[in-house]
């Protein structure tokens, strides 16, 4: 049999595969997961991905041949051929968009040669020092770890901050690495990167590479060809780490399985590398260990249920003391001191200690920027981006006012458009009005900020986290950057500045998200002799997740969340697909998006709900409307999703005015 035909897909978002010819001379060559250009639309090189060869010429009686096949060394496997395949079904993302997430870096550019094949590297005959021993009760859990990945894919590591996880994740990574097996280790976040593969490369050296998206294209090309040839053995990445050419993986271990960093919004697919995680173990015949000091509530109803096997470990590593937790009630401070300062005196006097012990601080604001608005005193005018339905954040160092969900920057203005007056006001706090209000408070205090403006260069983030760790910045303030993950020896004072924004935010995980945001940035705090203390400001000093966070108890907010999710319908007791309809006309948008839902209501029925404008319902020009999908044991995902697509193209197809989109977020964060 010749197979003288491929299915192709496209890096482009169309739906489905395109058939061509193959040429004589590639006959043999080209292979499901060959690389390959072929003419598309007007270009004559397209980069395509063969999912598929067979011998039925495409119907009608016209086609085109493959131009070229890349050398076999820039093809992709057919384990992630079809995981490629998998995660644009589940996410519902065309695979061409896909495919763009999975190909050598690089190898889109048009003209791109690929090099010949290198000579392999033999085995490496590095030295490597002292996997740290592991003390009775860490050697139990990982005992327990290995016992239960017998029977099951997945296993949830619970184990409070500081209780040496990491150490457990080592063992255990060595394992697979003796067994001649790949491991992937995965982080939520680039700026966790640079702590962590310090500590690995002790254990794993050069066997071990890190790969993210602020690597140089050729780094990470390096990268993806080590992996693909199999001279690398084990990838500390973040999520997009999963679409490298593994050969063989043994584990996969998610650390801060939680976060909801693991879920890519934009662009698609929209994938969450968590649970995409598991689906590639399997296919690969590996298994997926789940770490957090605060499991998701997915994850650990999962464990609780028996999904996935369950090990728990409620002590920090040397019986280190968990920090003292304390709460500073800032109605009284705002009352008795007309609100000066965003600081109680409470985490005033933490502070000077600390520092007069020559220890350190993290003050956590999860909002940068100077003041999320400015307000007219005398009229109420605030101003708003003229692209999206959202207030200006002023960022004071820069003297302007910057559009949070576009970019869009403006100068401040001198006085008040409406009314004239000059005595505009800023509202609010955020990092950067913190960091300025400590200089004044602590000026010989060394004090560094780490949030998504002070980390735009490359190795910003790294730098900040270096000179914090090595004790050249005595003040760390940061966003939920600082929040995760990180270990500092001479650490001992947190300052959470304001839970209340958190707590109070609209969505059903806001209590969840709190919860985790304050018992992980508490875990910072105390990691090695001293205990730490744990300062948390709050206008609502009764409110029940305050309550769980003082205590530390994971089990009491797991419990009643759970309880009300499963009242209201909410995961993980019912899956949520979120369809987002865009267009810049109003009316427009009403229309399309009313008669979508009516559509999906005949099939779907009450579990469609919708539409609605999501919070913030102007971004760059284009008005947003929602509609949410509640999938029940009803209703099964797979036809449900069939009769999505099939409406949404409906859509697409009837005949109006501009431009309309539309896409679906399965599983949304
Ligand atoms: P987690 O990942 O649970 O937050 P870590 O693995 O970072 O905890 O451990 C917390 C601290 O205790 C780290 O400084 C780590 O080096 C130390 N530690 C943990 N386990 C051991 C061990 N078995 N031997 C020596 N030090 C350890
Ligand atoms: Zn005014
Ligand atoms: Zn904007």
């Amino acid at each position: 049999m010749n197979k003288g035909f491929a299915d192709i897909i496209i890096p482009v978002a169309v739906g489905g595969s395109f058939t061509y010819g193959i040429p004589v001379d590639l006959l043999g060559t080209v292979r499901r997961g060959s690389l390959v250009t072929v003419p598309f639309r007007q270009s004559s090189d397209t980069i395509g991905l063969v999912i598929n060869t067979h011998d039925t010429p495409p119907s009608g009686m016209s086609f085109r041949e493959i131009i070229s096949c890349l050398p076999e060394e820039a093809s992709v496997n057919e384990k992630l051929v079809e995981f490629i395949m998998w995660v644009s079904d589940y996410y519902m993302a065309y695979p061409g968009e896909v495919m763009k997430a999975a190909i050598p870096p690089g190898s889109e550019l048009p003209g791109n040669k690929v090099k010949r094949r290198r000579k392999q590297e033999s085995g490496s005959d590095e030295v490597l020092t002292l996997p740290a021993r592991l003390n009775a009760l860490q050697t139990d859990v990982s005992g327990a770890i290995r016992n239960l990945f017998k029977e099951q894919e997945v296993v949830l590591l619970h184990g409070v901050t500081s209780s040496g996880k990491t150490e457990i994740y080592i063992h255990h990574m060595q394992e697979q690495l003796a067994a001649g097996r790949q491991v992937l280790y995965m982080l939520p976040e680039i700026a966790l990167t640079t702590q962590i593969i310090e500590r690995l490369r002790k254990h794993f050296g050069s066997s071990i590479g890190v790969f993210h998206s602020r690597l140089t294209p050729s780094a990470r090309r390096e990268v993806w060809k080590k992996v693909s040839d199999g001279t690398l053995r084990a990838v500390l990445g973040v999520r997009s780490s999963l679409f490298l050419p593994f050969r063989d993986l043994g584990l996969i271990i998610i650390d801060e399985e939680h976060d909801s960093s693991y879920k890519q919004y934009d662009p698609a697919p929209r994938y969450h590398a968590r649970d995409a995680a598991m689906i590639l173990a399997r296919i690969h015949g590996g298994k997926t260990l789940l770490g957090s000091a605060t499991p998701s509530l997915e994850s650990y109803h999962n464990a609780t249920v028996g999904r996935y096997g369950l090990v728990e470990l409620m002590t920090r590593y040397g019986e280190v003391m968990m920090p003292e937790m304390i709460i500073a009630d800032t109605r009284s401070t705002q009352k008795s001191r007309k609100g000066v300062t965003h600081f109680t005196p409470r985490l005033l006097k933490a502070i000077g200690e600390a520092l007069d012990n020559e220890e350190q601080v993290i003050l956590f604001q999860n909002r940068r920027g100077f003041s999320p608005f400015i307000m007219c005193p005398d009229c109420g005018w605030v101003p708003q981006c003229t692209n999206c339905s959202v207030s200006y954040t002023y960022h004071k160092s820069i003297g302007r006012m910057i559009c949070h969900y576009c970019g869009k920057s403006v100068r401040l203005p001198a006085e008040c458009p409406e009314c004239g007056s000059t005595s505009l006001t800023t509202k609010g706090f955020g990092t950067e009005k913190i960091e300025e209000e400590i200089k004044i408070m602590f000026p010989s205090a060394r004090v560094a900020r780490m949030d998504q403006d002070t980390t735009r260069r490359r190795n910003a983030a790294s730098e900040i986290l270096t000179d914090f760790a090595a004790g050249e910045t005595d003040i760390l303030i940061g966003t939920q950057m600082i929040s995760k993950g990180l270990d500092f020896e001479r650490l001992t004072v947190v300052g959470v500045l304001d839970a209340d924004n958190m707590m109070h935010f609209p969505d059903f995980r806001a209590f969840e998200r709190s919860f985790q945001l304050m018992a992980q940035v508490s875990g910072r705090a105390g990691r090695r002799t001293r205990r730490g203390k744990v300062i948390i400001q709050t206008a609502d000093p009764a409110h029940m997740v305050l309550r769980q966070v003082l205590k530390n108890d994971y089990q009491a907010m797991c419990r009643y969340q759970l309880e009300e999710r499963s009242l209201f319908g909410y995961p993980p007791f019912v899956r949520i697909i979120r369809i987002v309809i865009r267009h810049r006309d109003l009316e427009e948008l009403n229309i399309s998006a009313s008669r979508l839902a009516e559509s999906l209501k005949k099939h779907l029925g009450s579990k469609v709900l919708g539409p609605e404008f999501p919070l913030v319902r102007q971004v760059q020009k284009w008005f947003i409307k929602t509609i949410m999908i509640k999938i029940d044991n009803s209703l099964s995902p797979s036809r449900v999703k069939e009769v999505i697509r099939r409406e949404i193209d409906n859509e697409m197809k009837r005949t109006r005015q501009g431009i309309l989109r539309i896409h679906a977020d399965v599983d949304p964060q």
